[in-house]
């Protein structure tokens, strides 16, 4: 059975990188029948918060991505880590390294000058029983190193880029696994000793992450061995670019998935533009998309291994896609609460709000554009530039009035809308202006400016609340 997990550090809100690892996990595993678990890698006590935690679960839920069995939580398997180094140095594969700060920089410093890349000398590899007594006496803590000899070959099969191969003597020289501690002791457990330890036991098959990990795989490849663990197969997905080429930061503004959120996007839209997003559809195959969708036809044959550029148009599209498929009444369910934050009230008549939202729905690219063209309907909004020329244009005021004047004789409740149509034929003609004048003058009336939905059905609306008369009778004070 597949199962492959999200191990995302809770040292911030959920990422778009990690969302999308998530994704590409969870298509993975639903297309295979398979499992999707969550491994919460809160080991950095500093920096790791519970409501980071939440946010994540919070996150991933909204976006569609459910998971099996309950997270991980991988401070609590500390004893299982510590256990796996023990192995480790009793096999003789790792060793303590009583090198301290100062010594380390002064090497780095050296390799730099001689223009070497920096690494680990290896210098404490093979200590004499003397020299480790001395440096303990000295009071020196050690760090606990495992042994990368550079002439190791490291091969793989990737299933994103194909045969991969890493050599030892490119991993930095004999890698820290635990931070520094007095020597009887096993200080902090690192990175990727964990990793290894944990997806051993939660028997995970398929390692599927982003590309900026490679280093890493090869690395866990050989504590795997050294462990005498079965190794997952392993997927490297392309990073996601900004629109410059370089990797996406938090230098581009919006990377966390609750900004997305507060911009208006929908999940169904970032999450399928996620998955865009290094994922090419099969052909005949639509790019709007719902996760399950994908999931039937997902293959890692289709991952590219070029990095993905964001692009802002492509999400915006899906999302007025997303939008103009909703009904009303989701429409509603969506913007309601938005308008609810505004201060405004909504009518009694659900129809009134239903008719707004198939109204204003198919001009909507992000949600929360729906407050700002709701605004007017809600409040009555000043007149504008545009909209005060028009009404100063000739004769424009003279069959506003004549329109007044037949609203005043006989109210017109906003609903059937060929009385409208009558009751603008007979103010045009009376006032001696075309039709067409009068429908602008009368939207500069009602809007305050010359742009704006359906002209009738936005005057029907206000009339269904008794919005329209006094929007028309403004142009006269
Ligand atoms: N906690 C690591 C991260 O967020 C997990 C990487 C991995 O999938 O092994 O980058």
């Amino acid at each position: 059975m597949v199962r492959v997990r999200l191990a995302p550090s809770p040292t911030g809100t959920l990422h778009i990188g990690t969302a999308r690892t998530a994704v590409f996990n969870w298509l993975f595993a639903r297309n295979q029948k398979g499992q999707f678990l969550l491994r919460i890698e809160d080991t950095d006590k500093e920096r790791s918060k519970p409501e980071f935690t939440a946010n994540i679960l919070e996150g991933l839920s909204w976006l569609g991505i459910d998971w099996d069995e309950d997270p991980t939580i991988q401070s609590k398997r500390v004893n299982e880590h510590r256990a796996a180094i023990q192995t480790l140095l009793d096999r003789g594969l790792a060793y303590r390294c009583y090198a301290s700060e100062e010594e380390l920089a002064t090497m780095r410093e050296v390799q730099k000058a001689e223009n070497r890349a920096p690494r680990y000398d290896n210098r404490h590899r093979q200590l004499t029983t003397e020299q480790e007594a001395s440096f303990q006496a000295e009071g020196r803590e050690a760090v606990i190193r495992f042994l990368i000899d550079d002439g190791e070959d490291i091969h793989w099969r990737d299933l994103v880029r194909g045969p991969m191969h890493w050599r030892g003597a490119d991993l930095g020289g004999d890698m820290v696994i635990a931070r520094r501690a007095p020597a009887d002791q096993i200080g902090d457990p690192l990175y990727n000793l964990v990793v290894v330890v944990d997806d051993a036991a939660m028997a995970i098959t398929h390692v599927i992450r982003g590309e900026d990990h490679i280093a890493n795989t090869a690395k866990q490849l050989l504590l795997y061995q050294a462990l005498e663990l079965t190794a997952p197969t392993f997927a490297h997905t392309p990073l996601i670019l900004n629109a410059e080429g370089r990797k996406l930061s938090k230098r581009d503004g919006v990377t966390s998935i609750n900004e997305f959120r507060s911009m208006g996007y929908t999940a169904e839209a970032i999450a399928n533009y996620m998955t865009l997003l290094g994922w090419s559809v099969p052909e005949g195959m639509d790019e709007r998309f719902t996760l399950m969708q994908a999931a039937e036809v997902f293959s890692f044959d289709r991952v590219n291994k070029a990095g993905a550029r964001f692009d802002w148009d492509k999400l915006n599209w899906l999302n007025a896609q997303v939008l103009h498929g909703l009904t009303s009444q989701q429409l509603l369910n969506d913007l309601s609460p938005l308008w609810l934050e505004q201060g405004w009230s909504l009518p009694e008549d659900v129809n009134w709000s239903l008719a707004l939202c198939e109204l204003l729905g198919p001009s909507l690219t992000l949600l929360k554009d729906g407050i700002d063209q709701a605004e007017p309907f809600f409040t009555c909004p000043e007149l504008e530039d545009d909209g005060l020329k028009q009404l100063e244009a000739d004769r424009a005021k003279q069959a506003i009035g004549e329109l007044v004047q037949s609203l005043e004789n006989d109210p017109w409740d906003g609903h059937d809308t060929s009385k409208a149509q009558e009751l603008l034929t007979n103010a045009a003609s009376k006032a001696g202006v075309k039709k067409g004048v009068l429908m602008k003058s009368l939207r500069a009336a009602l809007l305050g400016r010359l742009q704006g939905p359906d002209l009738i059905t936005t005057w029907s609306l206000l009339a269904r609340v008794g919005q329209d008369l006094p929007r028309l009778k403004r142009c006269f004070t």
